[in-house]
């Protein structure tokens, strides 16, 4: 009889905390999405947001947008992971299924900065796994704010002036990838998820498939 070829993917595993970074701009959405659409048991942790919807977004799937006043309820009842303040908005992860999620193996993707990052870690660093995305240039970065065509001159200006300190944390991750072809950069965030997802300590099920390995 043939063995299947990923035996070890049937095992029961711990689901993995995915978290891509990046200064506004260099990709981490695109890939992102790329990401959501090939792997089904990556689910997204979507943040709760105070900033207006852009052209494009749906409230539950990019973001969920609410008012700073049920965002401070959210805050005053212990309801989010971690959260900040970019650009005047508030922005927070909720715990909402997560924890649930992980023990029954399922991943979530995280698109959040390095304040929201180094919260996560602290609260959950087993499970969390750092991926920075930079730009192969700023004049790039600058090209690419511009032809989202989301934000304004004065948006794009503090957003350009925000990337540097943005760049400077890069060494608080575990990997960096510089996002110059889009495709080559995916296919190498993926390769970095499947690595992680056989790491032994994810693989809960490893204990009693290597006993009856051992039996005997
Ligand atoms: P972020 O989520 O990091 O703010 P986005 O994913 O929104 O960035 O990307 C910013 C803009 O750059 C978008 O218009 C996107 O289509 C484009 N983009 C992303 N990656 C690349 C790439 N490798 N080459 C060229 N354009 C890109
Ligand atoms: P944008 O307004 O461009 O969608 O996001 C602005 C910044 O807020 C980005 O750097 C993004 O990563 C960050 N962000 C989005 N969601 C969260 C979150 O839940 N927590 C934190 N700390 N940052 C977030």
């Amino acid at each position: 009889m043939t063995e299947p070829q990923n035996q070890n993917d049937a095992l029961h595993r711990r689901g993995l905390m995915f978290i891509l970074s990046s200064p506004s701009g260099a990709g981490k959405t695109t890939i992102a999405r790329k990401l959501l659409t090939v792997e089904p048991e990556l689910g997204l942790s979507v943040s709760a947001t105070t900033r207006p919807m852009r052209p494009g977004e749906v409230d539950g799937r990019d973001y969920h947008f609410i008012s700073p006043d049920a965002f401070d309820r959210m805050v005053e009842a212990g309801e989010f992971y971690e959260w900040a303040r970019v650009f005047g908005n508030a922005y927070g992860t909720p715990k909402g299924q997560i924890r649930n999620g992980l023990k029954a193996g399922q991943d979530f993707l995280f698109d959040i900065d390095w304040q929201g990052t180094q919260q996560l870690h602290q609260k959950a660093e087993a499970d969390v796994v750092r991926v920075f995305i930079l730009p192969p240039s700023l004049d790039e970065l600058r090209r690419r704010l511009e032809g989202r065509g989301t934000d304004s001159e004065d948006v794009i200006a503090a957003r350009m002036a925000r990337a540097q300190a943005e760049i400077s944390h890069w060494d608080a991750y575990d990997y960096v990838v510089v996002n110059d072809d889009v495709d080559t950069c995916f296919e190498k965030v993926r390769q970095i998820l499947a690595a992680e997802r056989m790491r032994r300590k994810r693989q809960t099920g490893l204990i009693d498939f290597v006993r009856e390995l051992t039996r005997g």
